[in-house]
């Protein structure tokens, strides 16, 4: 088609950009517990208000030592016993030693520990069959994390680790960001939910569950708005309520050229278009603007198109409003297996499987036929076969970049 190869269409680079540029990050902030703070992002770093460990302590199971005491054979006086968390609280002297189990606090005096399996215990007394050099299996204060050191960035999403993190330096509570809030809204007078009865010409709404996982899985409030006919007067409406009550506007449908597409219009008339269309296929009349309280994504309706476009554009100003910036996706570089068919003109988005083998990495498009409604050519690939906007055919053996999968799918 000639308008697929309009010469005006913005390339997804400058997309991209504009979108990064137009959204700021999220201002308000709360604390939370450290039990409800996974995936949300950090407000203002962490510091250690103590070391971790907090005091030497033994990482076997053994005797804890004086090294300069220790001798082959020279025998040593059990003189009691530390466990993690039971401290044995008196000073080690000369020719004594202390039974000490993983994590004990060392006891003062002692700077060493020799593991059990190198003992022969007989009652108090006890005899080492090898020695250990200075400091050998004990944990120093400090190795793990330094007083007043960084724990973890602002602007970071806490993950499990993060919060294992947190809770080993006492913190049972952190400042995170305000979760950003998106309003769902599908529109067409054609969709039906699943479970309801289909009229003829009628189809299920697709994008929406779709989307309501893309969504969670970037953590944010959803309020799906549901199903709204192809009406200038409910698109102001459902645009105007959304709009009151969200950070971000997110439709699919409607925003093409046809004589039931009223997004553009709308969000011209209730706010401001930043760009409409852009050199990409699948998605190309992604529009993304701002309402009076909000940005505003409007994403294609033919379902690969919403679903890409929301992966490569959607998420990104999401992010950006999370403060976490934008997330390429990793790239490779593969050996296509089969020819795939392109026109030059815009940046083309394959839904491709890529493999590897000994041969190297290969890949082959999950669908030869890959239009923007053959949702199963998502559903089976594992990248995007990442073809660039000026790029014709390629053939059999010719490398291509891929853009694989991450995991907002
Ligand atoms: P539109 O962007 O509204 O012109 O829609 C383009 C194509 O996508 C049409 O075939 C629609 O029926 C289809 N479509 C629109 N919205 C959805 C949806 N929520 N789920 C599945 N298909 C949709
Ligand atoms: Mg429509």
């Amino acid at each position: 088609m000639a308008s697929c190869d309009q010469p005006g269409l913005m390339p997804l680079t400058e997309g991209i950009r504009k979108l990064l540029a137009t959204v700021s990050g999220q201002q308000r902030s709360e604390t939370v517990s450290l039990c409800a703070a996974a995936n949300r992002v950090l407000a203002e770093s962490v510091f250690a208000p103590a070391p971790v460990p907090g005091f030497d302590n033994s990482a076997m199971d053994g005797y804890a030592v004086r090294a300069a005491d220790m001798a082959l054979g020279k025998t040593f006086t059990v003189q009691g016993r530390a466990l993690a968390g039971a401290v044995f609280d008196q000073r080690l002297k000369a020719g004594q030693v202390v039974r000490i189990m993983t994590g004990a606090a060392l006891p003062r005096g002692a700077d060493t520990v020799i593991i059990q399996e190198n003992s022969q215990r007989d009652g108090d007394r006890v005899r080492f069959s090898e020695l250990a050099s200075l400091g050998t299996n004990v944990r120093a204060a400090g190795g793990d994390i330094q007083q007043g050191s960084r724990v973890i960035s602002a602007n970071t999403r806490l993950n499990a680790v993060h919060l294992a993190l947190l809770a080993s330096v006492g913190c049972a509570a952190v400042n995170v960001y305000g979760k950003t809030t998106v309003g769902l809204i599908s529109t067409g007078d054609e969709l039906t939910l699943p479970g309801e009865t289909l009229a003829y010409g009628d189809i299920y709404n697709s994008n929406a569950p779709a989307l309501i996982q893309m969504l969670s899985n970037l953590n944010v409030d959803i309020i799906d708005y549901g199903i709204v006919q192809d009406d200038p007067e409910l698109f102001r409406q459902a645009f105007g309520r959304a709009d009151r009550e969200c950070d971000f506007v997110l439709t699919s449908g409607g925003v093409s050229v046809g004589e039931a597409d009223y997004t553009r219009d709308i969000l011209q008339e209730l706010g401001n278009i930043e760009f409409w269309k852009l050199a990409i296929k699948p998605g190309k009349p992604f529009a993304f603007g701002q309402l009076p309280n909000s940005y505003f994504i409007g994403l294609p309706g033919n379902p690969v198109s919403a679903l890409v476009t929301f992966h490569l554009l959607g998420s990104q100003a999401i992010r950006q409003h999370q403060h976490l910036g934008y997330q390429p996706m990793a790239q490779l570089t593969a050996i296509t297996s089969e020819p795939i068919h392109k026109t030059p003109g815009r940046m083309d988005f394959q839904r491709g499987s890529w493999q590897s083998s000994a041969e190297g990495i290969s890949v082959a498009p999950t669908r030869s036929a890959q239009g923007s409604n053959i949702l199963t050519s998502l559903a089976h690939a594992n990248c995007y076969i990442a073809l660039e906007q000026e790029r014709g055919s390629v053939k059999v053996g010719e490398a291509v970049t891929l853009w694989l999968f991450d995991d907002l799918y």
